[in-house]
């Protein structure tokens, strides 16, 4: 290892994929300059926390993530980029000594806004001759991949729009590009990430044809991916079109979707903007499931947004009890400054959001718990994930996103391997290592 390889970053992410995405490829633009990456709390020179700011909970993970790196890294340049930043940066330059802030715009332009605060770290001499590579995932088996940024809807109670600006697609041949890098260095698996992925349009060819449906079919027949995974969909993007890539994909695209419900009073998602109804929400997740067998469906759910009846609530759980969910993201409602949810009265008392949370968590575990019951039998292809640091066990994810237990010394890396499943626990099951492959 020559001197500038002594050079160390470590980075840290709070929030979705798509800023662990971020997260990674701020990582990757460092590496060419010398950086080796360690763990945080390991001795770093760099320190980077990519922050969020959906909740106020986001906040404050972010807050203290900050300021357990300032406290363990006396001697580190303390970098948070981010969503916080963008939202309440004076609050984040307040965190301690925080040496730079980058906001999300900024992220491309890291190497450039840090070679220049820190010259001692950047020596022109210290880049290497390495391929700049768009993301290196260091300790994952599975990897993400931006596809747009940005979100040109305007939900009363999301934040995201105004920290993340408008919607902004990547372009196809970019993008395809970057599954055939990332397919390089071993993925089997890659999870289009992004705000708002059902409005994707491919930039450069600005033909409303070109859209996610076409996306996803570019990349099943200009490459061999193995294994395509849609994050978190709009609900009124899942058209016939895109059921359909998904039906013709064989076992390629994920048996899994994502589609965020936010409530399911119909009266209640016209005063959030969400602009459908309950009856299109079921319509939207019983075809979703009907397009292969044992597709996995998760929901988001909002509980304590203002205004929000006994009967709005009930009609929450109808749809959660409806058959065709199979676990849910249950979300306490966060008052977001500068959104129009905020400005409303009538908000819903904290005892009562406490309630109302533990209510549907609770469906959840029961509906995880049916959903892990009826994979016995089943053999599901499956990659597994890194052993955290301090615990003895091993997890996998399969195509159909559900945990499966693997023995703790499996070495599967980032290869898909059938598994056929013989138990199921309450959030996850297990069953007998069959070999590489996928599960149908
Ligand atoms: S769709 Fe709504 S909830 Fe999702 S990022 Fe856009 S504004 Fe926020």
């Amino acid at each position: 290892m020559n001197d500038t390889r002594k050079k160390t970053v470590a980075v840290q992410t709070v929030g979705c994929r798509l800023n662990q995405y971020e997260t990674e490829r701020m990582a990757a633009a460092l590496y060419p300059y010398g950086f080796r990456r360690v763990r945080m709390g390991e001795q770093a020179n760099l320190c980077i926390i990519n922050t969020c700011t959906v909740t106020h909970r986001a906040d404050s993970s972010s807050r203290h993530l900050v300021q357990k790196a300032v406290r363990e890294n006396p001697d580190a340049r303390i970098v948070v980029a981010g969503c916080y930043v963008n939202s309440d940066a004076e609050t984040v330059a307040a965190l301690g000594p925080v040496d730079v802030l980058i906001s999300n715009e900024q992220k491309p332009h890291l190497v450039e806004i840090l070679s220049e605060q820190f010259p001692d770290l950047f020596e022109p001499q210290s880049i290497s001759e390495q391929a700049v590579t768009p993301t290196v995932f260091d300790r994952f088996n599975r990897t993400w991949l931006k596809i747009s940024d940005g979100c040109n809807q305007r939900c009363a109670y999301c934040i995201l729009p105004m920290v993340r600006g408008q919607l902004l697609n990547r372009p196809a041949v970019e993008i395809i590009d970057e599954v055939r890098s990332l397919m390089t260095m071993g993925f089997e698996e890659i999870v289009l990430t992004g705000l708002n992925i059902g409005y994707y349009r491919d930039r450069k060819v600005l033909d409303p044809t070109k859209n996610l449906a076409a996306l996803c079919t570019r990349i099943m027949t200009e490459t061999d991916l193995p294994r395509l995974r849609l994050s978190s969909i709009e609900p009124q993007t899942v058209r016939d079109e895109l059921l359909r890539v998904i039906a013709d994909s064989g076992d390629r695209i994920c048996r899994h979707m994502h589609l965020p419900m936010q409530s399911g009073s119909t009266r209640l998602l016209r005063i959030m903007r969400r602009p459908y109804d309950q009856a299109t929400y079921l319509k939207r997740i019983t075809d979703a499931r009907a397009v292969r067998s044992n597709t996995i469906i998760g929901a988001d759910i909002i509980v304590g947004f203002p205004g929000e009846t006994d009967e709005d609530f009930r009609q929450s759980v109808e749809v959660a009890e409806s058959g065709q969910i199979d676990y849910l993201h249950v979300f306490s409602y966060s008052d977001r400054r500068g959104t129009m949810a905020s400005e409303l009265g009538d908000k819903v008392k904290p005892d009562v959001i406490k309630e109302r949370n533990a209510i549907l968590s609770a469906i959840s575990r029961k509906l995880k718990a049916e959903a892990c019951r009826r994979q016995v039998g089943e053999t599901l292809g499956v990659i597994s994930e890194h052993v955290k640091p301090g615990r003895n066990e091993l997890y996998g994810i399969s195509d159909n996103y559900l945990r499966v237990k693997l023995p703790v010394d499996f070495n599967g890396g980032r290869h898909i391997h059938k598994v056929r499943i013989t138990t199921a626990a309450p959030n996850h099951v297990s069953g007998e290592i069959l070999g590489p492959g996928t599960g149908e």
